[in-house]
């Protein structure tokens, strides 16, 4: 999907071919295995994966994703979106991503350990706060952030906070971290709004994947007045056509791990979900879910690309025939998390911390900049919000590669 898109946009800019594949191919990628005891005595042997897509900017930036279903060409292709996301937001960084294929609901605590220790020891000679820095992404979270940063510190022989971002902020986290893609989500929806004359108060939502990012989207969709009709998870949905309470629905999650079962809502599956009417559609799980089968039978106003990759190329295709649907791209959509974890080293270089307060209106003006730059190129040369998404990304990276020139 990332090469396809890639490949379009190359076309759309006309990029010399011999410039193509430069930008294209990831510059860096590494397997490891990963062998570590289970809690019964067992050793098993885990395979995980860093894909470090460009270095022109400066060091690569992406999360780390816990999955079953983690691959090397999954893993590049989130650190080919990573690249042009961050060049859309103005960060001085190339995209990286990285994985292990792992269940993390069926580990313990203590195995989740000895598993997050592992792979950053075999990352060592990849990964330094001026090489590559990891971020949280599914199935991974402030916690695991935390062994990465204490595993690279004693390796350091000092405490190096910069090594990861989305850490607890005891640590030298950022305040704001945990809520700014969902937030950033929520921002976004609300510029679309106004974008297309929708009001808050009369519109309701869909969220698909409520983790981190899902259920933030729904709190900051809220607070702007709009209602939350459903929710899913990878167990399954809930809806509820007078609106989900989220008050109640979290301390049902807290103690469930799960949306299902939710006393006042009826269960929907994921697919139901996604074609349940709305004025706001949130894919905030995984890869894609809007496809060839769905995509001409949503019915939403705005679909909210939360999740990395949600749309599938051949989707995009029936989507530019339905422009009653307004998209708001991944690339842009999600990119709060990324530019909050920019903050976030940023502090922790100077060692030197903001407020919530400066954190959420330095990230509301940079996504309000991207926004509008793409909204106008899309208006402008009349292209889909994602072709002229992309192509800004692409753009930006194509002419710094051009500038440094080629070694040697
Ligand atoms: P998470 O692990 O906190 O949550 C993922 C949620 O999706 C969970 O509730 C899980 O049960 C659910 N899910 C999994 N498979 C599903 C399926 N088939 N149908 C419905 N729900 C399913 O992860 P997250 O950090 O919230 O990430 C969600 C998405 O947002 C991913 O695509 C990720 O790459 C993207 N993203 C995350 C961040 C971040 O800061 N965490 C930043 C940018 C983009």
């Amino acid at each position: 999907m990332a090469c396809q898109q890639f490949d379009l946009v190359a076309d759309y800019l006309q990029i010399p071919h011999a410039e193509r594949d430069r930008i294209k191919y990831p510059k860096r990628s590494l397997t490891v295995a990963l062998p570590i005891h289970r809690d019964n005595g067992d050793t098993q042997v885990f395979t995980g994966y860093r894909v470090q897509h460009h270095l022109t900017l400066g060091p690569t930036k992406g999360g780390l994703r816990y999955h079953p279903d983690v691959t090397l060409g999954e893993v590049a292709a989130l650190a080919m979106w990573m690249s042009w996301k961050c060049a859309i937001t103005g960060l001085p960084y190339g995209g990286a991503k990285g994985g292990i294929a792992c269940d993390p609901r069926q580990m313990s605590m203590t195995e989740l350990e000895r598993l997050t220790r592992r792979y950053t020891q075999e990352m060592i000679p990849f990964i330094g706060p001026q090489v590559d820095i990891m971020a949280p992404d599914v199935g991974t979270n402030e916690q695991m952030m935390a062994w990465i940063m204490d595993t690279y510190s004693v390796h350091a022989g000092s405490t190096v906070p910069s090594i990861v971002t989305g850490k607890p902020v005891g640590l030298g986290g950022s305040v704001g971290r945990r809520e700014a893609t969902g937030r950033g989500v929520g921002y976004l929806v609300n510029r679309a709004m106004d974008t297309i004359h929708l009001e808050a108060s009369k519109a309701t939502a869909v969220v698909q994947g409520y983790g981190n990012v899902g259920s933030i989207t729904a709190w900051s969709l809220a607070r702007y007045g709009v209602k939350i009709i459903a929710v899913s998870d990878a167990l399954g949905g809930i809806f509820n056509h007078r609106g989900i309470d989220l008050l109640t629905l979290e301390a049902h999650v807290a103690k469930a791990r799960t949306v299902v079962g939710f006393a006042e809502a009826e269960p929907i599956t994921n697919e139901q979900l996604l074609l349940t009417p709305c004025e706001i559609l949130v894919p905030a799980a995984l890869e894609w879910q809007i496809t060839e089968a769905n995509a001409a039978k949503i019915q939403c106003r705005i679909l909210a690309e939360a999740a990395n990759g949600p749309t599938t190329p051949a989707a995009d295709r029936l989507l530019e025939q339905r422009p009653e649907i307004f998209v708001i791209p991944d690339i842009v959509c999600n990119a709060g998390g990324v530019v909050v974890s920019y903050f976030e080293w940023v502090q922790d270089l100077q060692s030197f911390f903001w407020t919530e307060s400066e954190v959420v209106d330095k990230l509301f003006r940079i996504l309000e900049g991207a926004y509008t730059q793409v909204l106008n190129a899309s208006r402008k040369q009349k292209v889909s919000m994602r072709l002229a998404a992309l192509s800004l990304g692409v753009k930006r990276v194509q002419e710094a590669k051009r500038m440094r020139g080629l070694f040697p």
